[in-house]
């Protein structure tokens, strides 16, 4: 298949600006954006463009035995290197009704909700995302995670657009200064997946955060004369969905900072899409260095070998790897589900990091699960797997009070000046508690 011009000049920005001067020119809107087509006009899957320029380099070495017969039914003549391509990934994301009901059958709850997107969160999949969810039913944890249904639709009085108050948080245009010595610096408001619960999306996906340098200059300004600041988080939106060369500017220019300590990447794209995590990226990212990564992982079956490969990169490169990963309701809120779902992740060399309540956003009272059940989670994982395996359960105060943890009561009383505890098993155990 051959691209035609229009859609060629659509699909490769994403390749030029890896290899052109960044910001010659004001750069009003980050280059997937401008690959991702407007939905309705993507073509359909087995009728894709599937040509790449000559000087792309793709990655062959992701595997993909696996999704042979899955490439062959839905993207015909796609070569493996191809598939690898991150670029490729991002130009064939499904992005409409029409295009998932090709992978999926549809039920009616899912329909109705994508007939009705509008201004909300759009739809996005990567082929290799969708991968995983062919075959499976309506239920299937990944898929609720990706396919919106028509409880979205449904708001609840304790719900907000913004619980979090980021938006009041916010000295200059992306950037949120809750904590005193960090900030989180909102670099595009795009990804290549996007998330049904996700807390900003209000802001993702909606085409308004570029990654603009005025902006960028602005925010950068803010850190460079708050000499409190030393950890940056970048988030947005996916900052691993900017292009290399976008991405070492800006961390080249967090590097200038002196006071900035460090600089932490949040990202879903190990499990949405590993095919980005490319050996030319974790040469650039290795140059940053103190880098830390905060990856999203929701459940078990998104550790595959691909994505596993993946975290493999990035923790050869010397970047310590953390999973933040919302507690959801049919999802992931069972102790089996999450003791296989850390064990995964350490098997990946990812450190299950904090399991976050799922945040009061408007929309999302069928995610949502008893505080309870987060409880009882941690509690079955503490001291029945590896310490560094039990991530830390808290919730993101709504009206932006920051993160508070949560904790299973371990203490059961006093007797004699000694305290009362219980152990994970439930028995009781003295400690003097006299110094
Ligand atoms: S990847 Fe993160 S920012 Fe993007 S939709 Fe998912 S939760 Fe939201």
């Amino acid at each position: 298949m051959r691209l035609n011009p229009r859609r060629q000049a659509n699909v490769n920005p994403v390749q030029k600006s890896a290899h052109t001067a960044e910001f010659s020119a004001e750069v009003e809107e980050e280059p997937p954006s401008q690959v991702a087509a407007p939905a309705a006009a993507l073509p359909a899957p087995e009728t894709r463009p599937l040509r790449l320029r000559p000087f792309i380099k793709a990655v062959p070495n992701y595997p993909v035995s696996h999704r042979r017969k899955f490439i062959q039914i839905h993207y015909p003549g796609t070569t493996d290197q191809q598939w690898n391509d991150w670029q490729w990934q991002i130009a064939n994301r499904v992005r409409t009704l029409h295009q998932l009901e090709r992978f999926l059958p549809l039920v009616p709850e899912e329909k109705s909700a994508l007939e009705n997107l509008e201004t909300r969160l759009p739809l996005a999949v990567t082929p290799y995302f969708l991968s995983l969810l062919v075959g499976r039913g309506a239920d299937y944890p990944l898929r609720r995670t990706v396919v919106p249904t028509i409880n979205e639709f449904a708001r609840m009085p304790e719900e907000a657009d913004d619980p979090l108050c980021e938006d009041h948080q916010s000295p200059v245009p992306g950037l949120v200064h809750r904590y005193p010595d960090r900030v989180l610096f909102l670099t595009l408001d795009f990804c290549s997946t996007y998330c049904r619960y996700c807390t900003r999306s209000r802001v993702v996906g909606h085409g308004r955060l570029f990654f603009n340098r005025r902006r960028l200059e602005q925010a950068l300004e803010y850190i460079r004369r708050t000499p409190s600041i030393r950890d940056v988080l970048l988030s947005g939106g996916d900052p691993l969905t900017l292009s290399d060369s976008r991405l070492d500017w800006l961390l080249t220019r967090l590097r200038q900072i002196k006071h900035v300590e460090i600089v932490r990447i949040g990202t879903k794209i190990p499990a949405v899409l590993p095919q980005r995590i490319t050996p030319q990226l974790t040469r650039m990212l290795k140059r940053h260095h103190p880098l830390w990564m905060s990856l999203h992982f929701t459940h078990p079956d998104e550790c595959t070998p691909e994505a596993s490969r993946a975290c493999q990169r990035l923790a050869d490169a010397g970047i310590p790897l953390g999973s933040q990963t919302v507690l959801l309701k049919g999802i992931n809120d069972s102790v089996a589900t999450m003791r296989d779902l850390v064990h995964q992740l350490m098997r990946i060399r990812v450190r299950p990091y904090y399991l976050y309540q799922c945040d009061p956003i408007s929309g999302s009272s069928h995610f949502r699960t008893p505080l309870e059940k987060g409880l009882e989670i941690i509690e079955g994982l503490r001291g029945f797997t590896s310490g560094y395996a039990v991530p830390t359960y808290v919730i993101d105060a709504p009206g932006g009070g920051g993160k508070i943890p949560l904790m299973p009561d371990y203490r059961q009383g006093c007797s004699g000046g000694d305290i009362l505890l219980r152990n994970y098993e439930g028995r009781i155990y003295r400690y003097p508690d006299s110094a």
